[in-house]
Protein backbone atom coordinates (compact mmCIF):
# COMPACT_ATOMS: atom_id res chain seq x y z
CA UNK A 1 0.00 0.00 0.00
CA UNK A 2 1.52 3.04 -0.98
CA UNK A 3 1.90 5.57 2.18
CA UNK A 4 2.70 9.18 2.24
CA UNK A 5 5.89 10.07 4.41
CA UNK A 6 8.29 12.49 5.00
CA UNK A 7 12.21 11.09 4.76
CA UNK A 8 15.58 11.79 4.42
CA UNK A 9 17.57 10.54 1.93
CA UNK A 10 20.86 10.96 3.24
CA UNK A 11 22.23 12.02 6.25
CA UNK A 12 22.59 15.52 4.61
CA UNK A 13 19.45 16.14 2.58
CA UNK A 14 16.22 17.51 4.80
CA UNK A 15 13.17 15.43 5.61
CA UNK A 16 10.89 16.20 2.92
CA UNK A 17 7.96 14.44 1.37
CA UNK A 18 8.33 10.90 -0.03
CA UNK A 19 6.16 7.87 -0.48
CA UNK A 20 7.03 4.48 0.68
CA UNK A 21 4.89 0.98 0.66
CA UNK A 22 3.79 -0.47 3.59
CA UNK A 23 3.12 -4.43 3.45
CA UNK A 24 -0.58 -5.92 3.55
CA UNK A 25 -1.43 -6.30 6.98
CA UNK A 26 -1.29 -10.39 7.11
CA UNK A 27 -3.71 -12.40 9.64
CA UNK A 28 -1.46 -11.28 12.92
CA UNK A 29 -1.34 -7.67 12.00
CA UNK A 30 -2.78 -4.50 12.74
CA UNK A 31 -3.27 -1.53 10.36
CA UNK A 32 -3.24 1.78 12.09
CA UNK A 33 -3.73 5.36 10.48
CA UNK A 34 -1.41 7.58 12.18
CA UNK A 35 -2.49 10.83 14.47
CA UNK A 36 0.40 11.91 16.53
CA UNK A 37 4.36 11.39 16.42
CA UNK A 38 6.42 12.43 19.01
CA UNK A 39 9.73 13.82 17.67
CA UNK A 40 12.60 12.39 19.91
CA UNK A 41 16.65 13.04 19.64
CA UNK A 42 17.17 9.64 17.89
CA UNK A 43 15.21 10.68 15.28
CA UNK A 44 17.22 13.75 14.81
CA UNK A 45 20.56 11.25 15.21
CA UNK A 46 19.67 9.15 12.99
CA UNK A 47 18.55 11.03 9.98
CA UNK A 48 21.39 13.38 10.10
CA UNK A 49 23.52 10.00 10.10
CA UNK A 50 25.11 10.61 13.91
CA UNK A 51 25.34 6.55 14.68
CA UNK A 52 27.00 4.27 12.05
CA UNK A 53 25.10 1.81 9.61
CA UNK A 54 21.74 4.27 9.07
CA UNK A 55 20.11 3.19 5.93
CA UNK A 56 17.90 5.48 3.37
CA UNK A 57 15.90 6.76 3.09
CA UNK A 58 15.43 7.28 6.73
CA UNK A 59 11.82 7.34 7.91
CA UNK A 60 11.65 8.57 11.61
CA UNK A 61 9.46 8.30 14.23
CA UNK A 62 8.80 5.40 17.22
CA UNK A 63 6.38 7.84 19.39
CA UNK A 64 3.14 6.46 17.35
CA UNK A 65 -0.82 7.01 18.30
CA UNK A 66 -2.60 6.03 16.05
CA UNK A 67 -6.56 4.49 14.95
CA UNK A 68 -6.95 1.16 14.14
CA UNK A 69 -8.33 0.94 10.67
CA UNK A 70 -8.03 -3.07 10.22
CA UNK A 71 -7.27 -6.25 12.19
CA UNK A 72 -5.97 -9.58 10.94
CA UNK A 73 -8.17 -12.73 11.13
CA UNK A 74 -6.00 -13.65 14.16
CA UNK A 75 -5.91 -10.62 15.79
CA UNK A 76 -7.48 -11.11 19.16
CA UNK A 77 -6.71 -7.58 21.29
CA UNK A 78 -7.25 -5.01 19.26
CA UNK A 79 -10.72 -3.71 17.61
CA UNK A 80 -11.35 -1.85 14.26
CA UNK A 81 -11.68 2.24 15.50
CA UNK A 82 -9.77 1.95 19.17
CA UNK A 83 -6.93 4.45 19.05
CA UNK A 84 -3.89 2.01 20.16
CA UNK A 85 -0.08 3.44 20.34
CA UNK A 86 3.21 1.82 18.50
CA UNK A 87 6.74 2.54 20.18
CA UNK A 88 10.58 1.66 18.97
CA UNK A 89 10.14 -1.81 18.52
CA UNK A 90 7.86 -3.83 15.91
CA UNK A 91 9.41 -7.10 16.06
CA UNK A 92 11.62 -9.67 17.54
CA UNK A 93 12.59 -13.18 17.45
CA UNK A 94 9.86 -14.00 20.13
CA UNK A 95 11.67 -17.16 21.41
CA UNK A 96 14.94 -16.43 22.92
CA UNK A 97 15.22 -16.14 26.85
CA UNK A 98 15.20 -12.18 26.39
CA UNK A 99 11.69 -12.10 23.98
CA UNK A 100 10.23 -15.29 26.45
CA UNK A 101 11.16 -12.48 29.66
CA UNK A 102 9.07 -9.75 27.80
CA UNK A 103 12.36 -7.82 27.44
CA UNK A 104 12.23 -8.04 23.44
CA UNK A 105 14.86 -5.30 23.70
CA UNK A 106 17.26 -7.18 24.55
CA UNK A 107 16.37 -10.04 21.95
CA UNK A 108 18.98 -12.64 21.49
CA UNK A 109 17.52 -13.65 18.19
CA UNK A 110 19.67 -13.21 14.75
CA UNK A 111 18.23 -9.47 14.30
CA UNK A 112 17.85 -8.07 17.40
CA UNK A 113 14.51 -6.59 17.90
CA UNK A 114 13.24 -4.90 14.67
CA UNK A 115 13.23 -1.03 15.42
CA UNK A 116 10.19 0.92 14.09
CA UNK A 117 12.25 2.77 11.96
CA UNK A 118 16.18 1.95 10.22
CA UNK A 119 15.46 -1.97 11.39
CA UNK A 120 15.98 -5.34 9.22
CA UNK A 121 12.68 -6.20 7.05
CA UNK A 122 11.90 -10.06 7.21
CA UNK A 123 12.50 -11.76 3.96
CA UNK A 124 14.44 -8.61 2.74
CA UNK A 125 13.68 -5.31 0.88
CA UNK A 126 14.04 -1.65 2.21
CA UNK A 127 14.42 -0.94 5.85
CA UNK A 128 11.42 -0.33 8.44
CA UNK A 129 9.54 2.75 8.13
CA UNK A 130 8.69 5.18 11.27
CA UNK A 131 6.17 7.14 12.25
CA UNK A 132 6.31 10.21 10.03
CA UNK A 133 4.14 9.00 7.99
CA UNK A 134 0.18 8.20 7.51
CA UNK A 135 0.05 4.42 8.69
CA UNK A 136 1.66 1.78 9.75
CA UNK A 137 1.30 -2.15 10.14
CA UNK A 138 2.20 -3.67 12.83
CA UNK A 139 2.13 -7.40 14.87
CA UNK A 140 -0.16 -7.34 17.50
CA UNK A 141 1.94 -8.17 19.83
CA UNK A 142 3.52 -4.78 19.78
CA UNK A 143 0.39 -2.66 19.60
CA UNK A 144 0.15 -1.23 22.80
CA UNK A 145 -3.37 -0.40 24.45
CA UNK A 146 -4.52 3.36 25.59
CA UNK A 147 -6.29 3.99 28.44
CA UNK A 148 -5.75 7.70 28.80
CA UNK A 149 -8.76 10.11 27.92
CA UNK A 150 -9.29 11.24 23.91
CA UNK A 151 -7.88 14.93 24.95
CA UNK A 152 -4.74 13.51 26.19
CA UNK A 153 -3.52 11.26 23.03
CA UNK A 154 -1.13 13.95 21.69
CA UNK A 155 0.31 14.19 25.33
CA UNK A 156 0.64 9.98 25.69
CA UNK A 157 2.75 9.46 22.32
CA UNK A 158 6.35 10.96 23.97
CA UNK A 159 5.43 8.06 26.29
CA UNK A 160 5.89 5.35 23.91
CA UNK A 161 9.96 6.29 23.64
CA UNK A 162 10.96 9.03 26.44
CA UNK A 163 8.03 7.45 28.87
CA UNK A 164 9.18 4.14 27.91
CA UNK A 165 13.19 4.93 28.09
CA UNK A 166 12.83 6.39 31.70
CA UNK A 167 10.72 3.81 33.57
CA UNK A 168 12.53 0.86 32.86
CA UNK A 169 15.71 1.87 34.41
CA UNK A 170 13.67 3.65 37.42
CA UNK A 171 11.98 0.39 37.57
CA UNK A 172 14.76 -1.96 37.52
CA UNK A 173 16.99 -0.17 39.83
CA UNK A 174 14.29 0.78 42.35
CA UNK A 175 13.48 4.25 42.38
CA UNK A 176 10.71 4.40 45.27
CA UNK A 177 10.37 5.93 48.61
CA UNK A 178 13.46 6.73 50.47
CA UNK A 179 15.67 7.10 47.26
CA UNK A 180 17.04 9.31 45.98
CA UNK A 181 17.35 9.73 42.21
CA UNK A 182 18.63 12.05 39.82
CA UNK A 183 17.97 13.18 36.46
CA UNK A 184 20.28 14.74 34.23
CA UNK A 185 19.12 16.62 31.06
CA UNK A 186 15.86 17.61 31.06
CA UNK A 187 14.55 17.38 27.43
CA UNK A 188 11.95 14.57 26.25
CA UNK A 189 13.63 11.71 28.13
CA UNK A 190 14.47 13.95 30.79
CA UNK A 191 11.33 15.78 31.82
CA UNK A 192 9.19 12.12 31.67
CA UNK A 193 12.03 10.57 34.41
CA UNK A 194 11.01 13.88 36.56
CA UNK A 195 7.38 12.68 36.37
CA UNK A 196 8.03 9.73 37.07
CA UNK A 197 10.47 9.10 39.82
CA UNK A 198 8.42 11.69 41.74
CA UNK A 199 4.88 9.35 41.22
CA UNK A 200 7.30 6.61 42.15
CA UNK A 201 7.77 8.36 45.18
CA UNK A 202 11.27 8.46 45.05
CA UNK A 203 13.28 12.10 46.30
CA UNK A 204 13.89 14.08 42.94
CA UNK A 205 16.82 15.49 42.46
CA UNK A 206 16.89 17.51 38.65
CA UNK A 207 20.23 18.30 36.83
CA UNK A 208 20.29 21.13 34.13
CA UNK A 209 22.95 23.52 31.87
CA UNK A 210 19.86 25.60 31.38
CA UNK A 211 19.26 27.89 34.33
CA UNK A 212 16.08 28.84 32.32
CA UNK A 213 14.34 25.15 32.93
CA UNK A 214 15.27 25.60 37.34
CA UNK A 215 11.57 26.69 37.75
CA UNK A 216 10.22 24.37 35.51
CA UNK A 217 11.70 21.30 37.08
CA UNK A 218 10.43 21.89 40.47
CA UNK A 219 6.24 22.01 38.55
CA UNK A 220 7.85 18.72 36.29
CA UNK A 221 8.48 16.31 39.80
CA UNK A 222 11.65 17.61 41.30
CA UNK A 223 12.45 17.95 44.54
CA UNK A 224 15.28 20.04 44.53
CA UNK A 225 17.49 21.44 41.09
CA UNK A 226 21.03 21.83 40.23
CA UNK A 227 21.91 23.41 37.68
CA UNK A 228 25.02 21.49 36.62
CA UNK A 229 27.41 24.83 35.92
CA UNK A 230 27.51 25.53 39.12
CA UNK A 231 30.53 23.72 41.36
CA UNK A 232 29.60 24.31 44.17
CA UNK A 233 25.69 23.52 44.29
CA UNK A 234 26.87 19.99 42.56
CA UNK A 235 29.46 19.73 45.55
CA UNK A 236 26.52 19.72 47.93
CA UNK A 237 25.15 16.64 46.67
CA UNK A 238 28.59 14.59 46.92
CA UNK A 239 27.79 11.13 47.61
CA UNK A 240 23.92 11.76 48.15
CA UNK A 241 22.15 9.92 45.25
CA UNK A 242 21.13 6.27 45.23
CA UNK A 243 20.65 6.47 41.43
CA UNK A 244 20.93 9.19 38.29
CA UNK A 245 19.51 8.35 35.43
CA UNK A 246 21.58 10.37 32.39
CA UNK A 247 19.36 11.51 29.33
CA UNK A 248 21.74 13.77 27.76
CA UNK A 249 22.31 14.01 23.95
CA UNK A 250 25.88 15.33 23.77
CA UNK A 251 29.15 13.86 24.81
CA UNK A 252 30.25 15.12 28.59
CA UNK A 253 31.87 14.69 31.65
CA UNK A 254 30.72 11.53 33.34
CA UNK A 255 32.85 12.25 36.87
CA UNK A 256 30.72 14.96 37.63
CA UNK A 257 27.74 12.65 38.38
CA UNK A 258 29.88 9.74 39.34
CA UNK A 259 31.05 11.76 42.37
CA UNK A 260 27.50 12.36 43.46
CA UNK A 261 26.54 8.59 43.86
CA UNK A 262 26.82 6.78 47.19
CA UNK A 263 28.98 3.69 48.00
CA UNK A 264 27.38 1.13 45.42
CA UNK A 265 25.11 3.78 43.42
CA UNK A 266 24.73 3.38 39.99
CA UNK A 267 24.52 6.07 36.90
CA UNK A 268 22.52 4.75 34.24
CA UNK A 269 22.85 6.11 30.72
CA UNK A 270 20.18 6.37 28.61
CA UNK A 271 21.58 9.39 26.19
CA UNK A 272 23.34 7.83 22.97
CA UNK A 273 25.65 10.98 21.72
CA UNK A 274 27.24 10.50 18.29
CA UNK A 275 30.71 11.34 19.90
CA UNK A 276 31.70 8.61 23.14
CA UNK A 277 32.17 10.09 26.68
CA UNK A 278 35.62 11.22 27.90
CA UNK A 279 36.42 8.27 29.78
CA UNK A 280 35.68 8.51 33.66
CA UNK A 281 38.35 8.72 36.29
CA UNK A 282 38.31 5.21 37.88
CA UNK A 283 38.78 6.28 41.35
CA UNK A 284 35.44 7.84 42.12
CA UNK A 285 34.35 4.35 40.69
CA UNK A 286 36.03 1.92 43.09
CA UNK A 287 36.38 4.17 45.94
CA UNK A 288 32.60 3.81 46.01
CA UNK A 289 32.18 0.50 44.34
CA UNK A 290 30.19 2.67 42.63
CA UNK A 291 28.76 1.25 38.56
CA UNK A 292 27.87 2.71 35.46
CA UNK A 293 25.15 0.96 33.42
CA UNK A 294 23.30 1.68 30.63
CA UNK A 295 19.61 0.73 29.68
CA UNK A 296 17.66 0.74 26.25
CA UNK A 297 13.91 1.55 25.98
CA UNK A 298 11.85 -0.92 27.68
CA UNK A 299 9.78 -4.19 26.75
CA UNK A 300 6.65 -4.99 25.45
CA UNK A 301 4.92 -5.80 29.01
CA UNK A 302 6.62 -3.22 30.60
CA UNK A 303 5.44 -0.42 28.61
CA UNK A 304 1.84 -1.32 28.92
CA UNK A 305 2.33 -1.67 32.42
CA UNK A 306 3.83 2.34 32.21
CA UNK A 307 0.84 3.32 30.25
CA UNK A 308 -1.48 2.04 32.75
CA UNK A 309 0.58 3.25 35.50
CA UNK A 310 0.65 6.67 33.59
CA UNK A 311 -3.44 6.92 32.68
CA UNK A 312 -4.15 5.58 36.62
CA UNK A 313 -2.68 8.60 37.74
CA UNK A 314 -3.04 10.97 34.82
CA UNK A 315 0.51 11.58 33.78
CA UNK A 316 1.46 12.45 30.12
CA UNK A 317 4.24 14.25 28.51
CA UNK A 318 4.35 18.40 28.04
CA UNK A 319 4.01 18.98 24.76
CA UNK A 320 4.17 21.32 21.81
CA UNK A 321 2.20 20.20 18.21
CA UNK A 322 3.65 21.13 15.44
CA UNK A 323 2.75 20.43 11.46
CA UNK A 324 5.37 17.67 9.82
CA UNK A 325 6.08 20.85 7.31
CA UNK A 326 8.03 22.25 10.35
CA UNK A 327 10.27 19.19 11.24
CA UNK A 328 13.00 20.49 10.14
CA UNK A 329 12.84 23.77 12.42
CA UNK A 330 11.47 21.88 15.44
CA UNK A 331 15.22 19.60 14.67
CA UNK A 332 17.23 23.21 15.20
CA UNK A 333 15.23 24.03 18.45
CA UNK A 334 15.87 20.53 19.70
CA UNK A 335 19.50 21.02 18.98
CA UNK A 336 19.43 24.04 21.15
CA UNK A 337 17.59 21.98 23.79
CA UNK A 338 15.00 24.56 23.31
CA UNK A 339 11.88 22.21 23.62
CA UNK A 340 9.20 22.51 26.40
CA UNK A 341 9.56 19.20 26.43
CA UNK A 342 8.93 17.45 23.59
CA UNK A 343 7.28 18.19 19.93
CA UNK A 344 4.44 15.91 18.65
CA UNK A 345 3.66 16.01 15.24
CA UNK A 346 -0.04 16.57 14.25
CA UNK A 347 -0.47 13.83 11.48
CA UNK A 348 -3.11 15.25 9.79
CA UNK A 349 -1.04 17.84 8.19
CA UNK A 350 0.55 15.10 6.37
CA UNK A 351 -2.57 14.69 4.59
CA UNK A 352 -3.76 18.40 3.65
P1 LIG B 1 16.35 16.18 24.14
O1 LIG B 1 14.89 16.43 24.29
O2 LIG B 1 17.13 16.94 23.12
O3 LIG B 1 17.01 16.35 25.60
C1 LIG B 1 18.37 16.24 25.82
C2 LIG B 1 18.77 17.17 26.97
O4 LIG B 1 20.17 16.98 27.22
C3 LIG B 1 18.64 18.65 26.64
O5 LIG B 1 17.35 19.14 26.86
C4 LIG B 1 19.65 19.26 27.61
O6 LIG B 1 19.04 19.34 28.91
C5 LIG B 1 20.73 18.20 27.70
N1 LIG B 1 21.87 18.53 26.84
C6 LIG B 1 21.88 18.68 25.49
N2 LIG B 1 23.12 18.97 25.06
C7 LIG B 1 23.92 19.00 26.13
C8 LIG B 1 25.31 19.22 26.34
N3 LIG B 1 26.14 19.51 25.31
N4 LIG B 1 25.79 19.14 27.60
C9 LIG B 1 24.97 18.87 28.64
N5 LIG B 1 23.64 18.67 28.50
C10 LIG B 1 23.12 18.73 27.27
O7 LIG B 1 16.62 14.64 23.78
P2 LIG B 1 15.77 13.33 24.19
O8 LIG B 1 14.79 13.06 23.11
O9 LIG B 1 15.34 13.44 25.59
O10 LIG B 1 16.89 12.20 24.03
C11 LIG B 1 18.04 12.24 24.86
C12 LIG B 1 19.05 11.20 24.42
O11 LIG B 1 18.55 9.89 24.71
C13 LIG B 1 19.35 11.20 22.93
O12 LIG B 1 20.74 10.96 22.73
C14 LIG B 1 18.55 10.01 22.40
O13 LIG B 1 19.06 9.46 21.21
C15 LIG B 1 18.68 9.06 23.56
N6 LIG B 1 17.66 8.01 23.63
C16 LIG B 1 18.05 6.79 24.09
C17 LIG B 1 17.13 5.79 24.25
C18 LIG B 1 17.54 4.47 24.82
O14 LIG B 1 16.85 3.48 24.58
N7 LIG B 1 18.58 4.42 25.61
C19 LIG B 1 15.78 6.02 23.92
C20 LIG B 1 15.41 7.28 23.48
C21 LIG B 1 16.35 8.29 23.34
P3 LIG B 1 19.30 20.60 29.89
O15 LIG B 1 18.92 21.82 29.07
O16 LIG B 1 18.39 20.34 31.03
O17 LIG B 1 20.75 20.56 30.28
ZN1 LIG C 1 13.14 7.66 21.08
ZN1 LIG D 1 14.36 -12.72 20.83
Amino acid sequence: MKTAAYAAQSARSPLLPYTIERRDPGPRDVALEIVYCGVCHSDLHAARGEWDGVPYPCVPGHEIVGRVTHVGSAVKRVVPGSMVAVGCMVDSCRVCDACKAGLEQYCDGPHGFTQTYNGWVKGGGENTYGGYSASIVVDEHFVLNVKHNERQLAAVAPLLCAGITTWSPLRHWQASAGKTVGIVGIGGLGHMGLKLARALEAHVVAFTTSAAKAKEALRLGADEVVVSTDQAALAKHSGRLDFILDTVSASHDLDTYIKLLKRDGTLALVGAPATPHPSPAIFNLLLGRRSIAGSAIGGIAETQEMLDFCAARNIVSDIEMIAIQDIEKAYARLLKGDVRYRFVIDMQTLRR
